[in-house]
């Protein structure tokens, strides 16, 4: 599904990605962690390029992305993205928010959308916030909005940069939930997360990051009992 080879990225002179060869098949469930400024962001962000490569080539479900913009805009149709701050539109409805893309990019018919928008809401379990603004919903409902806006495209893949690391200690589990039941359901993803129970119960590989390069990568029951590199010892004695 996802086909990273060689792939660098530079930020004027600082080379923030160096190197990096990342396979994730259909169905696959990894987790990217390591320290702040590895490139962990930097990364998952080139995948819907929101970041601009270099060298090297990533392939989305068969797609180079290049500076063609029919082809970043296919890519974009099959990937979704979460982030740490959700980014919901904050002048729409949840409803509204999860029925405008379908409407204006897929051209479903409103009916239509708004019975699928339900039905992803119940799937994250807030169907009763429907109606509200963003801002009325707490951190952890806003996250569950946002993942249901996302499975509303349809996604083939879906892309998360650390979803719960703005959230309130017991906001958390609500969120995670909704994640390992995707996970389950067979979605291809791609993590950024330090929730290392999550990684343990539904990643298929651990892939460790640091100084922008891959250290390390390996089914999780492996990187956690037994990481080969110094720095991912020394990360994981900082985080678990
Ligand atoms: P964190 O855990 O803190 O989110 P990260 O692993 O996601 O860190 P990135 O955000 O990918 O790290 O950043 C990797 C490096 O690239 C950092 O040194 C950062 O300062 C640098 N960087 C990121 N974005 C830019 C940018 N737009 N311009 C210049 N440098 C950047
Ligand atoms: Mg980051």
């Amino acid at each position: 599904m996802i086909r990273i080879e060689g792939l660098h990225k530079w930020f004027g002179a600082f080379h923030a990605l160096k190197d990096i060869d990342l396979d994730v098949a259909r169905g696959e469930r990894v987790v990217i962690c390591g320290p702040s400024g590895s490139g962990k962001s930097t990364l998952i962000r080139c995948i819907n390029r929101l970041e601009i490569h270099q060298r090297g080539r990533i392939l989305v479900d068969g797609i180079e992305l290049t500076d063609d913009l029919k082809r970043i805009d296919r890519v974009r149709r099959e990937v979704g993205m979460l982030f740490q701050n959700f980014n919901l539109f904050p002048h729409l409805t949840i409803m509204e928010n999860c029925t405008m893309a379908p409407i204006w990019v897929r051209r479903m018919p409103l009916e239509e959308a708004r019975k699928q928008a339900m039905h992803f809401l119940e799937r994250v379990r807030i169907p009763e916030q429907a109606d509200k603004y963003p801002v009325q919903l707490s951190g952890g409902q806003q996250q569950r909005a946002a993942i249901a806006r996302c499975l509303c495209m349809s996604p083939k893949i879906m892309l998360f940069d650390e979803p719960t690391s703005a959230l309130d200690p017991e906001m958390i589990k609500e969120v995670l939930d909704v994640m390992v039941d995707l996970a389950k359901s067979g979605m291809t993803m791609l993590c950024v997360t330090h929730e290392m129970g999550f990684a343990r119960e539904v990643a298929d590989r651990v892939v460790f990051m640091d100084g922008g390069e891959i250290i390390e990568a390996n089914a999780p029951d492996d990187f956690f009992r037994n990481p080969r590199s110094d720095r991912a010892k020394l990360f994981l004695s900082q985080i678990l």
